[in-house]
């Protein structure tokens, strides 16, 4: 095993205990042994999933987890990025890393038992177990330091990124995916709905593909603002008008080809189902924290729609996050609007949650 001197006995990290039962505790630095890796965070994101989890919403990552408080406590936090503190020399070896460097491990521990884990589509793994949600098997990056463990995918990351961007490696990731499973060809005519930092990676994503028209939706203006300075032809904010009545217009009375969704709202599945024209595409990726109800004769005997359905990062989204960040093809510089350190997180929990005034939130512990 190799480690850095001076590795502390104890580290601050935020705890999950329960809903609205979050706090700074000091905690042991988790032991590794030769499988594993020990890592110094250096930053680590505030996701809608978070803010959820905290609020006492039961999330549903992959068809049965929940929340961070099943195993309590938990150290919260799964957009992390941090330096190699320790490694083992299996893990060494098998992941070709050294000391000191950057490295991030994937938001899933897959348990490569299951059919899914098997065949290679490691990201629908059964347990969906994922770090910072259940303690049994992975800790969070909200603390100082993190452990990697033997079942971890893990990746390098350049260090010409800055820590708070690289933060953004793992929502990029999950917007990769959902753009690669939106299949979006040069004619379409592209909607994307809820611009948070997910959503406008996505934007940008679309973008890459040259659409004939990429239409972005939010109600906050800073967002939309953003969307168009990222290369939105429209954005539209649906407090000020009905979208559905826009995005037709723009499209000859049709509709849009596909509709990429991120709010997690139910009005933003009713519109996209309205907006959609016949044979579109509904591509979803929101986590929802109450039931939605349509119309579902839209999908068969009115437009024959095609839903597809995304969850976090599929097989090559990492890896492609992290060039497009090192190569900058994506932009995130004006997307990271906030940084706080570790005690500040409740403070840094309120602004991501009001984002009025703030796109994504990073802590920096
Ligand atoms: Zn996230
Ligand atoms: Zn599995």
């Amino acid at each position: 095993m190799q480690k850095i001197d001076n590795i502390p006995k104890t580290m601050k990290a935020l705890m999950c205990r329960g809903p609205h039962d979050y706090k700074l505790e000091e905690v042991p630095v988790p032991s590794i042994n030769e499988d594993e890796i020990l890592v110094k965070v250096e930053a680590c994101g505030i996701c809608a999933g978070d803010i959820k989890s905290y609020k006492g919403a039961a999330m549903f990552w992959g068809g049965g987890v929940l929340p961070p408080w099943n195993d309590a406590p938990c150290v919260a936090g799964h957009e992390f990025i941090g330096e190699i503190a320790a490694i083992g020399d299996n893990a060494a070896k098998k992941r070709g890393l050294v000391l000191g460097e950057r490295a991030i491990a994937e938001q899933i521990v897959p348990c490569w038992e299951c059919r899914f884990c098997r065949d290679g589509e490691y990201w629908m793994c059964e347990k969906a177990n994922i770090h910072g949600h259940q303690k049994i098997v992975a800790d969070g990056g909200m603390a100082q330091y993190i452990r990697y463990g033997a079942r971890d995918v893990v990746h390098k990351v350049s260090k010409k990124i800055l820590a708070k961007y690289a933060a953004m490696i793992e929502p990029l990731s999950c917007s990769v995916h959902t753009i690669e499973r939106a299949e979006i060809g040069f004619n379409d005519i592209v909607v994307v709905a809820g611009l948070g930092p997910i959503g406008l990676c996505k934007l940008q994503l679309a973008k890459l593909k040259n659409p004939r028209l990429l239409i972005g939706i939010d109600n906050r203006p800073l967002r939309l603002d953003l969307a168009k300075k990222l290369g939105a032809d429209y954005v539209f904010n649906f407090e000020q008008c009905d979208t559905v009545t826009e995005v037709k217009k723009l499209s000859g009375g049709y509709g849009c080809d596909i509709y990429v969704h991120n709010s997690g709202h139910p009005s933003g599945v009713i519109a996209g189902l309205q907006m959609l024209r016949k044979h579109g595409r509904f591509v979803e990726f929101s986590v929802f924290q109450q039931e939605t109800s349509v119309d579902w004769s839209i999908i068969g005997d009115r437009k024959e729609l095609t839903i597809t359905g995304s969850h976090i990062s599929g097989l090559y989204g990492y890896p492609v996050a992290i060039d497009f960040l090192e190569r900058g093809v994506i932009k995130v510089e004006d997307i990271v609007t906030h940084t706080f350190p570790l005690e500040k997180w409740e403070e840094a929990f309120a602004l991501a949650e009001k984002g009025a005034s703030s796109i994504k939130v990073v802590l920096l512990p």
